[in-house]
């Protein structure tokens, strides 16, 4: 039965993929496969979050056959729009932000139509620390004031360690590399910053894009991840990984970021075959066999698109080579949560705020005003122990919990908020987690270039595997066409 599924869907694939293949002569056989049942195609995508998206649309713009195999019911993986529950208002569950230099996503946005507005930044925002609430310019992109300078100079030398020479995307080639790797961020902050208030922002500085704390996590990774926030030809730093103008948190999408992917999923058409969890992939240099629950497909290449930290899910036969079993071992999924209260009117604008936290407030330390349909936002990150901590907690509680937060931070007014929305992404089987997979001290030095080595026929995407803007949606677009170019450049 689930043979037969397998074998109409690749033969709408291939049928469509054919059709998509006119002009590609000069890749030879590729992009000429013909619907038969039981052909095999010239690559499978595991994964239809935006790195498997990308990969499959370059593979198809080549002229390759293609299939994608999506586990979920629907494409983006982290890329996700949810509707609150009272007014079905959207809400982006999972990745919104876009900034510049962020190029590869911004071109597919273009593409598909997808508009973007910019991220309410005006007046002060807040630096909370353990209770103690102090306004700063929302210009800033973290209060460098005078109590502050000291975390000033430390995030002015690791933004210093991360541009010397960074070999971005490749960290275990930095000079120092042994060294950073062998320290947690919160050990390479204590060594530059000894102040608590210092501590507290280095600290924050790092949890606030990654929602891991900063003894869970490489300095090593981290530092590449400062490179890693630029382009070709604008080196990384920290001020625009950390900033909304200027910076990563810059504009939103209109409609929710996850318009991009569906649109570039239903562009795929046919190719896209969904509640398809792979369970085992058994290769060999020539072919491989993709066993999902959706039916066994067969390709000359395989894509898998999506976290290091969860592409262990598969089964490989035959097994992988160490390095790539230490290379998912050593990366964990943070813990996330967005946390989203709508309000009727932007009460927090009215007293010069911005609507933007940053600290160590819990459960949420880490706040911006978002949009939906005209409705003004405050939207909060629950992140790492403060997200596990409530991942089996009642709705109500979290509520109670999220909102007190926003009370302490904005005000009584808080408390008169209209709809609400959650997404728990620890609890997804198919993210584990989020926003993106950290590295353990140790494993990028001893097994990094296993990141992205291909095994076999087999082929690594997925934002983690991105030289820029590793963890965002920009990264997974980068990603997926390197993947591509690969599988391509080994098609013959
Ligand atoms: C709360 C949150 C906030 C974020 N904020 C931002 C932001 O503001 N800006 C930004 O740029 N980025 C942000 N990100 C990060 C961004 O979402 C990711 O970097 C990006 O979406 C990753 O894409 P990917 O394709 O690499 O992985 P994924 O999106 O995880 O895609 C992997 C796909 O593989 C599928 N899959 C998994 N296992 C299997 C299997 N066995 N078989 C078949 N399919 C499988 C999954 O269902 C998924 O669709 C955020 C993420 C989260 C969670």
């Amino acid at each position: 039965m689930s043979q037969d599924i397998s074998r109409r869907r690749l033969l709408g694939t291939t049928l469509a993929a054919a059709g998509a293949a006119v002009g590609a002569s000069a890749l030879g056989g590729i992009g000429r496969a013909r619907a038969l049942p039981g052909d095999t195609v010239d690559a499978i995508v595991v994964g239809g979050g935006l790195s498997g998206l990308a990969a499959a649309k370059s593979l198809v713009a080549a002229g390759a056959s293609v299939v994608v195999l999506e586990a979920r019911e629907r494409a983006g993986g982290r890329v996700h729009n949810i509707s609150s529950p009272k007014l079905g208002a959207t809400l982006d569950a999972g990745a919104e932000f876009i900034g510049p230099t962020q190029n590869h996503i911004a071109a597919l946005a273009r593409e598909y139509d997808v508009r973007t507005i910019p991220t309410y930044n005006q007046g002060d925002s807040i630096f909370w620390n353990s209770g103690q609430s102090s306004r700063m310019p929302a210009a800033l992109p973290l209060p460098l004031q005078a109590e502050t300078l000291q975390a000033g100079a430390g995030l002015a030398r690791a933004q210093a360690d991360a541009l010397a020479g960074f070999p971005v995307g490749e960290p275990w080639k930095h000079p120092n590399a042994r060294y950073l790797d062998s320290l947690t961020w919160e050990q390479y902050s204590h060594q530059i910053a000894t102040t608590s208030t210092a501590r507290a922002l280095m600290q924050v500085a790092m949890s606030a894009p990654l929602s891991v704390r900063p003894d869970e996590v490489s300095a090593l990774y981290f530092l590449n991840y400062i490179a890693a926030s630029g382009d070709e030809n604008n080196p990384g730093t920290l001020i625009r990984l950390l900033s909304t103008d200027d910076g990563a948190q810059e504009s939103l999408f209109e409609g929710g970021a996850a318009l991009i992917p569906l649109r570039m999923a239903r562009a795929l058409g046919d190719r896209m075959v969904y509640n398809a969890p792979v369970r085992s992939i058994d290769f060999t240099s020539e072919i491989a066999t993709v066993t999902s629950t959706a039916g066994t497909f067969r390709a000359r290449k395989v894509i898998v698109a999506m976290s290091p930290a969860i592409s262990d899910q598969i089964r490989y036969s035959p097994g992988l080579p160490a390095a790539r079993i230490g290379i998912t071992r050593g990366y964990h999924m943070g813990a996330v949560s967005k946390f989203a209260a709508l309000y009727r009117r932007p009460f927090w604008r009215d007293k010069g705020l911005s609507g933007q936290v940053y600290g160590n407030g819990r459960p949420i330390d880490v706040t911006f005003e978002s949009y939906a349909e005209d409705r003004h936002i405050l939207m909060g990150f629950i992140s790492a122990d403060a997200m596990r901590r409530l991942d089996r907690a009642p709705e109500s509680q979290i509520v109670r919990e999220c909102i007190g937060n926003f009370v302490d931070y904005f005000g009584p007014e808080a408390r008169d908020f209209i709809d609400h929305g959650i997404y728990k992404w620890d609890l997804d089987p198919w993210a584990q987690g989020g926003p993106v997979a950290v590295s353990s001290p140790g494993t990028l030095t001893t097994y990094g270039p296993a990141l992205r080595a291909p095994v076999g026929p087999v082929h690594w995407a997925g934002t983690e595997t991105a030289d820029y803007w590793t963890g965002y949606m920009d990264g997974a677009v980068r990603s997926g066409k390197r993947a591509a170019q690969e599988v391509l450049g080994s098609l013959n």
